[in-house]
């Protein structure tokens, strides 16, 4: 029961830090009835924190049984709960700054927290519902110290009391705010409507009137003040009505499969347009400003990454004929140019599933994008074939969209389907026009019969030697070498994948998945033979954000994360093995 926490508490009150790994296993609370399990314990004040949860019948909560009714919903809820539980704590340590005292937090450790999410609605490990049965929750809890002895009342604090409360005000019926909660989860499944809605209307993105897609400033991800905002109109001869998930009609823009062409004078929006529609994979928070903008779940933004690290990939729809006579079918390097690390930022993607490439002239080679007349009849011996010659195979073989920003190439007018011009933040249809100044000024783009086969590798992952990846930032995953390596030489200590150009990774968390799914095969490296890892997997593979999950019991702080980026990770890992 309960009490026992207090008097294994009181108990240990002085002793040595170690005694707290008394506290390992569960304690029972009732009224609420919940079970704090107790999984880690520090070894002493300075350690990563210690690990708790605490798990509710579900009959607990008092919440409808609706809620358990489908993926989207469980997922929104746990999500709503998290941030709930986030900003109270959050408030809290406010709070305790201004006020002291309460063991929120301190100068003596004593921090109780939850992994804090950003703008989209995700699958997280800090809140997770079991069958139909129990919610559980995951803290970390710095356990209060003064100097190397326990603090035994602090703890109780802690644990004892404010964890309660946490419950009692973020999860059980009464004091859970209910018109937000059901917000939350209404606009996920608004956003998985719309989402769903997107292929029977030949759309690979929809972009409802209204939205506000500038965010606060570069380094924020809150949306625009409502005073300087342009708010997003669909042109009339874009607009479409898809029906959100109560069946009422939601109008916007729909971006038809093909070659779109984003266009417009600098600093008109486009950029703000296209990474709002990259972000549309995810589902937003109420309130984020784009939570009524969907894209094709499989979208991948791409762009230039010279430096990277690439193997056996085929960039021959691209490039072929390299000096040196280099294989352009299983092309690798350890320092791919602008140009070879885009195709193969392309080739990766398209092998995982991906049906639109999204582009932005600003992040890309110009020489992968176009290769203009006088260059054409300059360089006779050049390499590369164009994504403009290819953009239209590409969608004719393979299916594949392609939504570009384009300010200043204007030969990407022969091949567009649909041109999108951004005047002062409000699209309008420009396609005649375009057509009109092709007619005029002709280019000579010349077009390729076919976009060649898509990739399909297994690679034979020989993590060896990794012990324990982590993530050290949002787009950072350092690769620990073997102890006996790492001595002295910090650019290997510092090895590691960089995920910088995955502009689709919006949280720390799902890096620390990715590492934890790398730890996953490095274990099996470890057992004896090096798995392979074929990386072609269906549509609905590169989709399933949320079966893909680490569900171990360590962790608290992971969150869903596409196929598509656990494999350009991988991919990014220099001296992997091609079967
Ligand atoms: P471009 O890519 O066309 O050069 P950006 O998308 O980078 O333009 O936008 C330029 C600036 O305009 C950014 O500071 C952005 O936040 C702001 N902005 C974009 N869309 C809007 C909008 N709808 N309302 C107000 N400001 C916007
Ligand atoms: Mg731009």
């Amino acid at each position: 029961a309960w009490d026992r926490l207090q008097d294994d508490l009181r108990s240990i009150d002085g002793q040595q830090y170690g005694a707290y790994k008394r506290l390992l296993g569960k304690y029972q609370h009732t009224s609420p009835t919940f079970t704090l399990s107790v999984d880690h314990v520090q070894g002493d004040a300075y350690a990563s924190p210690s690990r708790v949860r605490a798990v509710i019948p579900w009959q607990e909560t008092g919440l409808p049984d609706e809620y358990l009714q489908s993926d989207i919903r469980r997922i929104a809820l746990c999500d709503f709960v998290t941030r709930v539980c986030a900003s109270m704590i959050r408030a809290k340590h406010l709070d305790q700054n201004v006020s002291g005292g309460g063991g929120w937090s301190g100068p003596k450790g004593g921090a109780l927290n939850i992994n804090s999410p950003g703008q989209e609605i995700l699958p997280r490990t800090s809140a997770m519902i079991d069958g139909n049965d129990t919610i559980e929750l995951r803290f970390t809890v710095s356990l209060p110290a003064a100097g190397r002895t326990v603090l035994g009342q602090q703890a109780y604090q802690i644990l004892g009391v404010n964890l309660v409360e946490l419950i009692k005000k973020s999860l059980l019926y009464p004091n859970l705010d209910q018109e937000q909660l059901q917000l939350h989860v209404q606009t996920a499944e608004n956003q998985q409507s719309l989402r769903h809605q997107l292929a029977k209307h030949n759309l690979t993105a929809f972009i409802a009137n209204g939205s506000v897609l500038p965010r606060a400033s570069g380094a924020s991800e809150t949306p625009m003040d409502s005073a300087t905002v342009v708010p997003f109109k669909s042109p009339e001869d874009l607009k479409v009505k898809l029906l959100r998930a109560d069946g009422t009609k939601q109008s916007g823009m729909g971006v038809p499969r093909g070659v779109t062409l984003l266009t417009g004078g600098g600093f008109h929006g486009k950029s703000t347009l296209l990474e709002a529609i990259q972000l549309g994979v995810y589902n937003h928070v109420p309130g984020d400003g784009r939570e009524l903008v969907v894209t094709d779940p499989t979208a991948v933004k791409i762009r230039a990454e010279d430096g990277r690290g690439v193997t056996s990939v085929d960039i021959s729809p691209f490039i072929s004929d390299l000096p040196g006579g280099k294989d352009t079918r299983h092309f690798t390097t350890d320092d791919a140019s602008g140009s070879t690390s885009m195709a193969a930022n392309i080739q990766e993607a398209l092998e995982t599933g991906c049906k639109t490439l999204l582009i932005d002239e600003d992040s890309s080679a110009t020489n992968l994008l176009v290769r203009d007349q006088r260059m054409q009849s300059l360089i006779r011996n050049e390499p590369i074939t164009p994504l403009v010659a290819k953009a239209r195979a590409l969608y004719n073989d393979h299916g594949v969209s392609t939504i570009i920003v384009i300010g200043g190439l204007g030969d990407w007018l022969s091949v567009a389907d649909l041109v999108i011009g951004l005047d002062s933040y409000f699209p309008r249809l420009l396609t005649t026009e375009a057509k009109s100044v092709v007619a005029k000024y002709p280019s000579n783009v010349q077009e390729a019969p076919d976009y060649g086969s898509l990739p399909n590798r297994s690679l034979q992952v020989d993590l060896r030697g990794l012990r324990a990846p982590y993530a050290t930032r949002k787009h950072f995953i350092v690769l620990k070498p073997e102890a006996k390596s790492a001595v002295d030489d910090p650019s290997e200590a510092e090895a590691g994948i960089d995920l910088s150009s995955l502009d689709q990774i919006v949280e720390i968390g799902q890096a620390r998945t990715i590492a934890k799914l790398l730890q996953g095969i490095a274990q099996r490296t470890a057992n004896g033979a090096v798995p392979v890892v074929s990386l072609m997997k269906s549509e609905a593979d590169a989709i399933g954000i949320e079966h893909c999950l680490p569900t171990t019991l360590e962790h608290g702080d992971l969150v869903g994360v596409r196929r598509t980026e656990v494999v350009a990770a991988l991919s990014r890992v220099r001296g992997l093995h091609v079967s």
